[in-house]
């Protein structure tokens, strides 16, 4: 950024305004003050018939990898409907919201995850240009190897543990490292 949205100005310092513990982009002019937030990503684990709805994608980054759907919540939206729209857009599969499931934070690339898990209603195999194929996989036919995130793959392996036992925890924390809780 290098003018002012406010004013115009070009005179943009970096500091700490009043008692802000974080470090901001600010206008010396008019004093406005430029947040920068992480962004909030949706997505759904849709599991139906011990089958689960992964995607491969089409486009950057890492085409004809496997992923579960997601993608990035929009203004206005409430995070499980941003959540339900990302499944329709990238694999043309209508579902409906459970439960949260998964709640990450990747500090790295400032991005938070939510991950619900959800019941689907109708899949069209119509999926967006997001998306190369879109399919309902068994344990045995996902492709484990080509799942290019970590975080994705401890989703699918969890939701199959949980299911074999008969409970679903939430998990929270970072993508490598965090814990899961299980209601009482
Ligand atoms: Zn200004």
């Amino acid at each position: 950024m290098k003018y002012c949205s406010e004013c115009g100005s070009a005179n943009l310092v970096r500091r700490s305004p009043g008692r802000d513990t974080h470090s901001r982009l600010v206008c010396a002019d008019c004093d406005k003050i430029f947040y920068h937030n992480p962004r909030m990503i949706a997505g759904c684990i849709v599991e139906h018939d011990g089958k689960y709805l992964m995607c491969q994608r089409a486009i950057t980054p890492r085409p004809g990898t496997w992923t579960l759907p997601a993608g990035f919540m929009e203004c206005g939206e409430k995070v499980e409907e941003a959540a339900a729209r990302e499944v329709w857009e990238e694999t043309g599969a209508r579902v409906e919201i459970i439960a949260p499931y998964s709640i990450f934070s990747v500090p790295q690339i400032d991005e938070v995850y939510i991950m619900f898990r959800a019941q689907l209603i109708e899949f069209t195999d119509e999926p967006g240009p997001e998306t190369m194929e879109a399919k309902l996989l068994s344990p045995d036919e996902i492709p484990w190897d080509n799942i290019f995130y970590p975080a994705i793959k401890d989703i699918l392996q969890r939701y199959i543990e949980e299911k074999a036992r008969g409970t679903f925890g939430i998990y929270m924390g970072c993508s490598e490292d965090g814990t899961v809780h299980f209601m009482q």
